[in-house]
């Protein structure tokens, strides 16, 4: 008999998203983190708990309306880290939307929240305008308000996990994953817990090691005839850090020089600008901002709030796993795409890309398909009502 039903290399999001669904669902769990909880991807984000209405240019509806269910999930669940924020998008002259755009995809916002009051928006009057402080008013239109959520994307990693431990999954870290090997009832692991050697059975195995996910495929035996990973780019996103100050508003700006999305946000006693999209081709853990992108977004920073002085004091990078394709970073899907040895009888799931709102949903949709080799048992909770605490009201 295996030691767990389930074994989980990576301590993200999505890691911890799925001990605490497996552990609600009767399992018995083991979550392996090498660094620290949320410590990679996880913690660089850029925070927000939203549908994503960048998303609706590329046609991500399905994406969109699951990520905005989520959004008022776990503004519910876990009201103590996810907070809803107004968020501000100013329209200027020769702008690459038009006023009419951007109201259609407010429109559209809306109506995939299931016209729930978190969708509504509405027009800044321009008597309000200099709410905005330090807005560029100079070829000014339009302000248009609308809401979405913002957290401690590794606080609320650190709630997950703290949710599945006590639901009686096993989480080790510093622990890292060394080899699988296929074995008769699913797969025999060696790993290193604090360096010493240890060695755990599973019936499934899940890889869930974000922009490591292929380098830890090839230390995991795997069919041979016919099976391939899939083809990822690892795309850098770098965030810069200023002091509180710079705007009191989250703000939704098109970078001057490509029309791309950028937000401005105040965030804990800081305010951050992000992000970017840049392929990126060495080792997951040796990124860095690059000094393009810190232009990039200082440029998008001093067109929108000209008067400002400020310096970034820091500057934080992630990376994104998205599909291969010759197309652009930004009309890749964001949606998570698995990965099995087996579909119909997994002992083996693999998870690629996603979004951190997106956690919980993507972490469901995963144990209903690995209950086909598990099988059923009495669940112990359900995810969808499991309250989530800040670390000082945990238990
Ligand atoms: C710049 C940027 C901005 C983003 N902004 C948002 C946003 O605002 N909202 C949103 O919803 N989503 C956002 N996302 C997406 C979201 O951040 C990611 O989908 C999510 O954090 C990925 O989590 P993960 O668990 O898959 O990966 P990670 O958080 O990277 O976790 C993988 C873990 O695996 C561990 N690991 C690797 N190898 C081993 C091993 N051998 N043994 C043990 N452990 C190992 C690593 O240490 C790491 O902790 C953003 C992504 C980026 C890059």
């Amino acid at each position: 008999m295996a030691d767990y039903d389930v074994a989980i290399i990576g301590g993200g999001i999505h890691g911890v998203g799925i001990a605490q669904a497996a552990a609600a669902a009767g399992y018995s769990v083991l979550c392996l983190e090498e660094n620290a909880w949320g410590g990679a991807t996880s913690s660089r984000s850029s925070k927000l708990i939203h549908g994503g209405l960048r998303y609706l240019q590329t046609g991500q509806l399905g994406l969109v309306r699951r990520c905005l269910n989520e959004r008022d999930r776990l503004l519910e669940l876990a009201s103590e880290l996810v907070k809803l924020r107004s968020f501000y998008i100013p329209v200027y002259d020769g702008g690459r939307y038009s006023a009419a755009q951007i109201r259609w995809a407010l429109r559209a916002y809306y109506l995939l929240s299931g016209l729930r009051e978190t969708g509504l928006y509405s027009e800044l009057p321009e008597t309000r305008w200099a709410d905005i402080k330090g807005l560029k008013t100079e070829g000014l239109q339009h302000i248009f308000r609308y809401y979405d959520g913002q957290t401690d994307d590794q606080a609320l990693t650190c709630a997950v996990g703290r949710s599945a431990q006590a639901l009686g999954a096993i989480l080790c870290c510093p622990a890292r994953f060394d080899a699988a090997t296929r074995s008769h009832s699913g797969y025999e692991l060696i790993f290193y817990e604090a360096e010493i050697k240890k060695r755990a059975s599973c019936r499934v195995l899940v890889n869930a090691t974000g922009p490591w996910v292929n380098q830890v495929l090839s230390q995991i035996e795997t069919p041979t005839a016919g099976w391939r990973p899939l083809t990822i780019d690892l795309v850098q996103g770098t965030h810069l850090v200023y002091p509180a100050g710079l705007s009191e508003q989250c703000l939704y700006v098109e970078a001057p020089s490509d029309g791309r999305a950028v937000f401005i946000l105040p965030w804990q006693d800081k305010t951050l600008v992000g992000t970017t999209e840049k392929v990126y081709q060495g080792n997951p853990g040796e990124v860095e901002p690059l000094r393009e992108e810190v232009q990039y977004l200082q440029q998008t920073l001093d067109t929108y709030l000209p008067e400002h002085q400020l310096r970034p004091e820091g500057r934080f990078c992630g990376l994104r796993v998205l599909p291969r394709s010759d197309r652009a970073a930004f009309f890749r899907s964001r949606d998570t795409q698995f990965l099995f040895d087996d579909p119909k009888h997994p002992t083996l799931a693999i998870l690629y890309g996603g979004k951190l709102t997106d956690y919980r949903a993507t972490a469901a949709q995963l144990m209903k398909q690995l209950s086909r080799t598990l099988g059923k048992r009495t669940p112990v909770a359900d995810t969808a009502h499991l309250r989530l605490l800040a670390a000082n009201r945990a238990a």
